[in-house]
């Protein structure tokens, strides 16, 4: 990572974008906030991201949603899942845990499963025992752990992530960099990162979620761009259930389209620890290690690419229970919780003049006219096992 500079990107030339999980995967990704309530009501929230009030809907259509999606998904060719969960405060949907047990039971049947969840860590050490125990089943699950300095104790919240860390959850902080408090934003960073855990460094975005916050001052920007070097700490831990029925893959609409590209110009070593994988229109792939970054970089407009946002991925969001391609995207619903929903045939063009969540930008994407791969051939899915990595929990 030391000899990899962000800064050298030729974002103008980048012609696809993708995390490379979605590149290389059957991979249908689900981020879903499961309601507004929040126990923190911190200063620098938005109204549109919390609530004091308890905003959420019954276990059983949960659990109705959740085998929806995979259904849709399965007829679309994928069986691997990433669901991520996040609020307000997800740990407070009292059947939280129940609804990571029923997708976790489904582990066998798929061909990857991985979780993720958006959380204050204000549960005890207790709850969070439970949640290790539930999870276990499940190939991968990482939390990313919002630090708000305004209620949380840093202690405990360092506490909490280590031990998790040293159960094998993969583990990063985020920090939200107001520009009122980016001093001691800065220095809270520190210390979390000296104790062992990721820090991701992310701007505020305004009060629509549809652009980031211009009181920032160069020096701050110049901080957010670099960031803090990940760390690769997560232990391996092996998976509890390791039994699997796979099904046959089914064939991809473009699938004759996708050739796989060599690597070049950098070590394996480095980029295995990169999320998001990008094409130049020279053919040189580039690597950077958390989406977040590129809102500092303003790689953020894919207006007119073809994304497949909507027919691999969607959003569900409450209070109204929509179900979107995502969180940015300024299409039409593709449906409502508990009314019916229909997930996109193929990907489709952005209409959306800024994709400013980070969740958005790393869904495959390229621009109109290329033949970038948004997913894998059957032949790469064949060669690679068409199954979920040998490293998982
Ligand atoms: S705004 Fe939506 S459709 Fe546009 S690139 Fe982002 S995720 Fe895709």
């Amino acid at each position: 990572m030391k000899n990899y500079d962000f800064t050298q990107i030729p974002f103008d030339q980048i012609e696809s974008v993708g995390q490379k999980s979605l590149l290389n995967k059957d991979l249908f990704c689900v981020s879903w906030l499961l309601g507004r309530y929040c126990n923190y009501s911190c200063s620098y929230c938005w109204p549109y991201a919390s609530s004091t009030q308890k905003d959420h809907r019954s276990t059983e259509l949960l659990k109705d949603t959740m085998r929806e999606i995979k259904k849709q998904s399965r007829e679309r060719g994928f069986n691997s899942f990433h669901f991520s969960f996040s609020g307000g405060e997800p740990t407070l949907h009292k059947g939280y845990l129940e609804l990571l047990q029923h997708y976790a039971d489904d582990t066998v049947n798929t061909n990857f499963q991985s979780l993720h969840m958006t959380s204050n860590l204000s549960p005890g050490k207790f709850w969070f025992k439970k949640y290790l125990e539930v999870t276990k089943p499940i190939d991968k699950v990482s939390i990313t752990a919002s630090y708000h300095h305004e209620f949380a104790d840093r202690e405990q919240f360092r506490e909490k992530l280590l031990l998790l860390q040293e159960e094998g959850i993969y583990i990063t902080i985020n920090i939200v960099m107001v520009p009122e408090f980016f001093q001691k934003l800065w220095i809270n960073a520190h210390y979390f990162h000296h104790a062992g855990l990721n820090v991701t460094l992310k701007p505020q975005s305004n009060s629509t979620a549809t652009a980031v916050v211009d009181a920032y001052e160069p020096w701050m920007r110049d901080l957010m761009k670099k960031g803090l070097p990940q760390q690769i700490k997560t232990k391996f831990i092996q998976r509890k259930s390791s039994v699997r029925v796979l099904p046959t893959p089914k064939a991809k609409p473009d699938s004759a389209e996708l050739v796989p590209k060599t690597r070049l110009g950098l070590k394996k070593s480095i980029t295995d620890s990169f999320q998001v994988e990008m094409n130049a229109s020279d053919g040189k792939k580039w690597y950077i290690d958390q989406a977040e970054r590129f809102n500092a970089f303003g790689f953020n407009n894919f207006k007119d690419w073809e994304c497949s946002a909507g027919f691999r991925s969607i959003i569900i969001r409450e209070p109204d229970g929509s179900i979107k391609r995502s969180y940015s995207c300024a299409d039409k619903p593709l449906g409502f919780i508990g009314k019916g929903f229909k997930l996109f045939d193929q990907p489709a063009p952005c209409i959306s003049s800024s994709c400013v969540s980070s969740a958005d930008s790393k869904i495959p994407k390229r621009k109109p006219g290329t033949k970038w791969p948004l997913y894998p051939s059957i032949e790469i899915m064949e060669q690679t096992g068409f199954g979920p990595p040998v490293v998982g929990r």
